[in-house]
């Protein structure tokens, strides 16, 4: 049975913060600030692939309360992820995400973030989809307060 699941996360643009989305450092004059590497679109991939198996959310394998994610790379997240699936003899079918960020331009990233992810999660690149858009100035992500990020993640569960 091919299960769904949404994800969706955000993190503050902070100076003094490398910018890190799809485990692609991208250069800005901000970065996402959180517990760990704050990378809202792995994120955001974690929470929809957890989702479709009916397994929580990502602050319940890594509360941020927790120092041993302080600034870890949001690779294990997905890496975690992945082995829920597996655990349950299932297999992800596809993910796609889209990126809300005002700045800077991410397409150029694109391919890096998809390659990211795909290795993360144990699958290929062609079943991991990665759009960008702005939020047409509008709020806070227009503002270039923070940026956003959701998921959605096809897992076939037998
Ligand atoms: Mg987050």
């Amino acid at each position: 049975m091919i299960r769904v699941g949404i994800g969706y996360d955000v993190h503050q643009l902070k100076s003094g913060r490398k910018l890190i989305l799809g485990g692609a450092e991208i250069p800005h004059d901000k970065g996402l600030d959180g517990h760990s590497d704050a990378d809202a679109l792995m994120h955001a991939v974690c929470d929809a692939v957890l989702g479709a198996i009916g397994c929580g959310d990502i602050g319940q394998f890594f509360p941020n309360t927790d120092p041993r994610w302080k600034g870890a790379p949001s690779r294990v997240f997905l890496e975690e992820a992945a082995r829920q699936v597996k655990s349950r003899g299932a297999t992800i079918s596809n993910v796609d995400a889209t990126i809300i960020a005002q700045e800077p331009k991410l397409m150029p990233f694109a391919a890096a973030m998809k390659s990211n992810i795909a290795s993360a999660l144990g699958v290929n690149t062609s079943q991991i989809g990665i759009k960008a858009t702005t939020n047409e100035l509008l709020g806070f992500v227009g503002r270039g307060e923070g940026i956003a990020a959701m998921a959605v993640a096809a897992v076939d569960v037998p």
